[in-house]
């Protein structure tokens, strides 16, 4: 029941227009071929229905393919949650403490922030993801979650079935000669199937073995960072402003201590708070429970001050330390460079040794900031603004990088 209840709270469903983007449409493409083929294969080559573990079979693929589907349409269509349009407190003097969206004409709530994708405030932000085309949030996250996880697994049963599939279907037409290897696909196999096991099959087969083990990776990756940002209860953009926060404390040397407000103690405590039966996350996803030593506004606080240290000291400044080609996935980048590279449509950024760049936010892999250009090219306006790999810049010391009347003026 709790299945068929969730299943018509698809309130958004008017949003079918989130469909219309390459995003969606890869991602079901990929679910589409990759259980369609699982199918196909083990009922008619692999593994028929008239025996028990056949059957069995069967009910598990198609069991993947509805709990994929049910987690991704949800992660989808329910959302992240939006701050409702010009949104303040309930008590005016709160505003002080936050930062405001013109564009939705109001306050935006703790841990939210204006996607501009989705063009709203979204709760609880962690990221845009394009492959639901859509925003990863409050609402979403466990759905989001489960996504990641269930076609991680779904495709590795179905990656199996292939390999089973070919492997029983081309064991006896394989003969090995001398630097030559002759599959004759017009052997007879001891069973006769409905149908014989043909080159296209065998191409297909192929095919969806391809895509199945590089969804399994691929997203097995992008679940366990989630699992990560779930269990810390600390999302992306969050972890980002806890460096910049203790990198402006450093600098300053205010001596304060930074506590990160929203980690309730335990894993287990942070797990429950996103996974729940109901499927519907704790809270309202505008007011938080927080650490002992930290109220409501903590971090909202703490992102004011960073907004008005960036007035005196700008971005956090880098130095390249290696060549980057742009590439969105680079193969000379390291292994986590290459799998995190991040979700979104942003554009990379080519550097050489030597250039400076101001970095605004980042992964732990990853980062997102704008080139210092030349005197000329600020001029006529140019702008190289995208994501390059942390592993090609260093941090430049303040020392170096700000100037000294600037760098004894306290933020409080
Ligand atoms: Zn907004
Ligand atoms: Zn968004």
């Amino acid at each position: 029941m709790n299945f068929l209840s969730a299943l018509v709270r698809f309130e958004n469903l008017h949003e079918v227009r989130r469909l219309c983007h390459w995003g969606p449409i890869i991602a079901l493409s990929v679910i589409a071929i990759c259980s369609t083929m699982a199918i196909i294969d083990s009922v008619i080559w692999y593994w028929p229905l008239d025996t028990t573990a056949g059957s069995i079979n069967f009910l598990m693929l198609l069991n993947w393919t509805v709990l994929i589907l049910y987690n991704y349409f949800n992660a989808m269509f329910v959302g992240p949650g939006y701050i409702p349009l010009g949104w303040k407190p309930e008590n005016p003097k709160d505003t002080q403490f936050l930062q405001y969206c013109r564009i939705c004409q109001g306050y935006k709530a703790p841990r939210s922030h204006h996607c501009r994708k989705c063009n709203r405030c979204v709760m609880k932000m962690d990221h845009h993801c394009p492959w639901i085309n859509n925003c990863c949030g409050h609402l979403n996250h466990a759905y989001f979650t489960s996504f990641l996880l269930l076609a991680p697994l779904g495709c590795s049963h179905a990656a199996f079935i292939f390999v089973m599939t070919m492997y029983t279907q081309l064991y006896e037409r394989i003969s090995f000669g001398w630097s030559t290897v002759k599959i004759d696909m017009s052997a007879v196999r001891q069973f006769q199937p409905l149908m014989p096991f043909s080159v296209p099959a065998f191409a297909a087969t192929l095919f969806a073995l391809g895509l199945a083990l590089g969804t399994t990776i691929a997203v097995g990756m992008l679940f366990f960072i989630q699992m990560k940002v779930i269990l810390r209860n600390k999302t992306s953009i969050e972890s980002w402003i806890e460096e910049k926060a203790k990198d402006r404390i450093q600098h300053y040397q205010t001596g304060e201590e930074f506590v990160f407000p929203y980690d309730l103690g335990s894993r287990w405590l942070n797990f429950k708070h996103v996974f729940t039966l109901s499927g519907t996350p704790r809270g309202n996803g505008l007011e938080w429970p927080v650490h002992s030593k930290c109220h409501q506004y903590t971090l909202t606080i703490e992102q004011l001050k960073q907004k008005a240290d960036k007035r005196v000291r700008s971005q956090v400044q880098y130095q390249a330390v290696e060549d980057y080609n742009g590439a969105c996935c680079p193969l000379n980048k390291g292994f986590r460079t290459f799998f995190r590279t991040p979700c979104t449509e942003e554009p990379r950024i080519p550097l050489s040794k030597g250039e400076t760049i101001l970095a605004t936010r980042g992964t732990k892999w990853w980062m997102y900031g704008d080139k210092i250009v030349s005197e000329e090219e600020m001029r006529a306006g140019v702008r190289v603004r995208g994501w390059f790999p942390r592993r090609c810049v260093e941090k430049c010391h303040y020392d170096t990088a700000a100037n000294e009347s600037t760098s004894d003026k306290k933020v409080n």
